[in-house]
This record gives C-alpha cells, structure tokens and sequence, in this order.
C-alpha cells in the first residue's frame, strides 16, 4: 500500500468493524493511482449493524435534546476543524475541484449548525387546552433510519440525513456510495465518536447491502438519496414492512430564459453557465436544459458561449485556476459521450466550451470537455434523460406558455429556474412542477437551507433542509385527555 492510500472500515457499535473484503478507491484524475480502501460489507454485518442501532434506540430516544445537541456542536467543531484535510480528500477520490469540495463541507456544516439551532423548537410538545379537556401532540422519534447517499455530493447528503435524524432521538445506519466513500466516512466517524456506541452506525458496499437496509423489519424509515431507478427498488424492498422514506431522486431541471432577460448582465449570465457546469454537471439540481425565448435565441446563444468560454477551465482538481474536474467515473463520462454522440448523430450541433489547462492530464483522466448541444429536439435523450455530466441542450421557445409546457414535459420535477425580469419570472415560476423554482440562479448557488428541498414527480417524496426536514425523522404522537363528553353518537 502507497504512504498516501487510507484504508477505512466500517463502524458497528461505536467500533470499526474489519471487513473480509476491502474495495480500491481509484482517483478519477488520475486512474492508475488508488486513492484508498472501503470495506465491502455483507448481509450479515449489516444486520449486526441494524440490530445494534435497533438495540440502542430503546435507550436513545429517552436522551435529552440538549445532550444531543451538545454532542452534535463538539462534532461540528471537529468537522471544521478538519476541513482542509478532508476537502483534499473528497477531491482526490471524487475530482471535484478543491474550492467545490470545501463548498460542499460548508454546506454541511452550514446545515448541522441550523439542525442544532432549530431542532428544540421545531420538536416542542404541542399542548392544547381546549372546550373537552388536553390535547398534547409531541413528535417522537420514529427508530432506526437507514441513509443510502450517492456519490456526487457524499459529504453534504449524509449530514442532510444524520444531523436531524440523530437530534429527533433515532438511530442510523449509514452506506455511502462505493464512487465516493473515504471522505464522508471521516466526517461519519467523527459524528458517531461524539455519540454514545450505536446511535450511528456505517457500512460499505453494493445493492445487496442496500436490499438488507431496505427491507429489513427494524428498520423504520428509509432516507435515500440516488437515482429513480434505485428508488423503485427500494420501495418493493420496503413494502412489506410498510416504512417511513424519504426520497431525494434524480432531476432534469429546466431553466427557463424570458426574451427580457439582460444577455448583456454578464453576472447572471454566468450564474447561468455555473448553473449547468459546477461538479462537471453532477448535481442533481443543475439546470440539465435550457429553454430560451426564439427573440433573443441567437443572440443569448453568442453570449452564452462567451461567457461559458470564460468561466469554464477543465484541469486538475488541485489548481487554482480549475472550475472544472473530471467526471467520477468512467461509466459515467462514457453515458454522458453516449448522449452527446446521440445528438450529434440526430444532427444537432456540438459546441466545446472552455479551456483545457493540461492536455496531457485531460487524456490520463475521466475528463470530458463541456459542450453546449444545439438543435436538439425536445424528445431527443439528451433532452429527456437526466444526463449528469458537462453537457447542456439548448431549445428555443415560442411564448411563456410553450415554455411551461417543455419545462413540465418530464418524469421529473426537482427543481427548475426562470431567468429574466423579476415579477415575470415570478409569474411563470408558479405554473412550473418543481420542488423548488429559483429566480435568475439556479442549482447550489440558490440553496438555502433554512427552506425544504425535495423533488415532485419522480424526483421525489418528502423534503430535506428547512423545519421539514427535521420533521422528516418524527412521528407525530397525540396524547389526547378527553374530560368531559365523548362523541354524541354512542349510545349511553
Ligand atoms: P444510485 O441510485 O446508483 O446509488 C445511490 C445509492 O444507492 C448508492 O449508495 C448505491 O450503492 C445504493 N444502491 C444501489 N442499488 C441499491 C438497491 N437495490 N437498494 C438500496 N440501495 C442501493 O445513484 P448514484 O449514481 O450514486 O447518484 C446519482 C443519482 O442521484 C442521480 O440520479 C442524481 O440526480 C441523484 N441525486 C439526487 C439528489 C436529490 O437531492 N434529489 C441529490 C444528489 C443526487
């Protein structure tokens, strides 16, 4: 093993927990180089993990908010303290560039710090006093939540889930993506060493990891963050214990432009461009088509390259100058390259984006260079499918109503932006399906955490962020004290 490979394990019990088999971790920028090893968990030590935190919820849930939340700072505390360390991780075995990855742990932390903010209050005992007696309604803990996260953002859609999960008094087992697994498994082992042996709980590995943590009977509720395919599965798998979930799916999220829309505001223009391209396009809520009114069309496309051109530096994760990183992985870049040539085989036009800073490093790498598809038709896959990679279709519209109609013409309804003047674009924006609809942003430069996220459609059911999201991990309990009648209709 070289000096710089990490080796993880999982965690059961408050302990690491050695696996028989570990898995290499390659760095997508450059593939011969592995960035370490994630243990590759079976079935039975994932029901060891699921009944530990089974176990220890019994004792869990009586705890008391302030405990958790006071364990919770000590880990965010440490989290910062670390960041440096772990961003460079994240960006070695993810490529994401290094500024990206220290966004993403921000945002977490950013998250954490509400969660521990708000949750007494969003959790507090509702007491009514009313004409036939009490009425109290309290939030319970709901038991054991499985979270199965992805690989895009592993860091900041496993603390969505821990932080308000373990502050409303469950317990959690945890499986990150196998794409992505060493940096979110060293922000896990610094929360779950705050808290006491159970509470949270990690392992590794594939679906069958994922099948045992979704339809395993003391399991309550699912927290899933990954694909909508994935996500049928789940909900066969969990169907039979009838479990809470919470479904965080895959987007194509439309951004629409208004023909008053300023081509000339080179700010926004940008945002649009960072909009379609931060992460190489991995984001679940990167605007994946864009929808511009026919009168300005030709125009907007000419400042669109212009500006893509500017921001766009494809390169190694750890310069400076880089916004763009390679794709994750290969299957990846090689679905992406399959709809782009898929157009280009329909007749559209491809236009390359951006500088590439190393050529050399471009061809090592799963590097693609962006490109802007043009002349594709709504029906076309690069237009249908979810293509989460540095590629973008740009269509025409004939009015605001032809433009709702393209934008809501999907499986799909995460979320979606409108670009232009502000109450026009408010206006649309209400007719839109989607989560959430930002104006003149889009995707994580329009995130606030303080507000519920979530998908519509297939994207979709539930909401993380925001008093939602902390409600997500309880179950409304009443505890009613009737005193002085009861329904007329019984007889005496
Ligand atoms: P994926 O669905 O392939 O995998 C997600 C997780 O599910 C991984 O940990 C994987 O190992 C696990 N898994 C695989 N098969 C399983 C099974 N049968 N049962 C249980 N778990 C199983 O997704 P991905 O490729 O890692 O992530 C990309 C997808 O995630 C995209 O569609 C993207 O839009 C979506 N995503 C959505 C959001 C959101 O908030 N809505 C955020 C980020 C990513």
């Amino acid at each position: 093993m070289a000096e710089n490979e990490i080796i993880i394990d999982a965690i059961i019990n408050g302990e690491k927990y050695k696996a028989e088999k570990q898995e290499a971790r390659e760095n997508p920028t450059h593939p011969n180089e592995i960035v370490g090893y994630a243990p590759v968990n079976t079935v039975e030590d994932t029901i060891k993990a699921i009944d530990v935190a089974h176990e220890t919820f019994i004792t869990w849930r009586e705890s008391s908010i302030d405990d958790r939340v006071e364990r919770m700072r000590r880990a965010i505390q440490k989290i910062k303290d670390n960041t440096p360390e772990i961003a460079k991780l994240l960006s070695r075995e993810h490529g994401k560039a290094l500024y990206d990855s220290e966004g993403e742990i921000g945002v977490s932390l950013m998250w954490m710090e509400y969660a521990c903010d708000n949750v007494k209050e969003v959790l507090k005992n509702e007491v009514q006093e009313h004409d036939n007696g009490k009425t109290i309604i309290a939030k319970d803990a709901i038991g054991v939540v499985s979270a199965i996260t992805p690989w895009n953002y592993p860091i900041s859609l496993s603390t969505i889930k821990i932080a308000p999960a373990l502050l409303a008094g469950n317990t959690m087992v945890l499986k990150p993506s196998p794409l992505a697994p060493l940096a979110v498994s060293r922000v896990v082992e610094i929360i779950a060493d705050e808290f006491p042996p159970g509470v949270l709980n990690m392992v590794h590995g594939e679906a069958d990891v994922g099948v045992e943590l979704t339809s395993n009977p003391k399991i309550a509720k699912i927290a899933f963050t990954g694909g909508t395919e994935t996500a049928k599965h789940i909900m066969k798998a969990a169907a039979d214990t009838i479990k809470h979930m919470t479904l965080e799916l895959g987007g194509n999220d439309a951004a629409i432009v208004l023909s008053d829309f300023d081509i000339n505001d080179a700010r926004a223009m940008r945002r649009l461009v960072i909009s379609n391209f931060l992460t190489a396009g991995q984001i679940c809520m990167i605007a994946k088509r864009v929808y511009v009114d026919q009168s300005i069309y030709d125009q907007f496309v000419e400042k669109y390259i212009e500006a893509a051109n500017k921001w766009i530096k494809v390169g190694d994760p750890f310069d400076d100058n880089v916004t763009v990183g390679p794709v994750n992985n290969q299957k990846q870049a090689e679905y992406v390259q399959s709809l782009v040539d898929d157009a280009a085989g329909k007749g559209a036009k491809i236009v390359k984006l951006g500088t590439i800073l190393d050529q050399e490093l471009f061809e090592e790498g799963y590097f693609m260079q962006p490109t802007v598809v043009l002349g594709a038709d709504q029906n076309d896959p690069i237009v249908v499918e979810e293509q989460f990679g540095p590629t973008v279709p740009i269509l025409p519209f004939e009015n605001d109503q032809h433009a709702i109609e393209l934008a809501n013409d999907s499986i799909f309804g995460l979320t979606s932006s409108v670009w232009g003047k502000e109450e026009h674009a408010i206006d649309v924006a209400k007719h839109i399906q989607a989560g959430t609809t930002m104006i003149n942003t889009a995707a994580v430069q329009g995130l606030d955490v303080r507000f519920p996220f979530g998908g519509v459609k297939q994207s979709g059911i539930g909401r993380e962020y925001g008093k939602e999201g902390i409600l997500a991990y309880t179950d409304t309990h009443v505890i009613n004290v009737p005193k002085n009648r009861d329904l007329p209709y019984i007889p005496e």
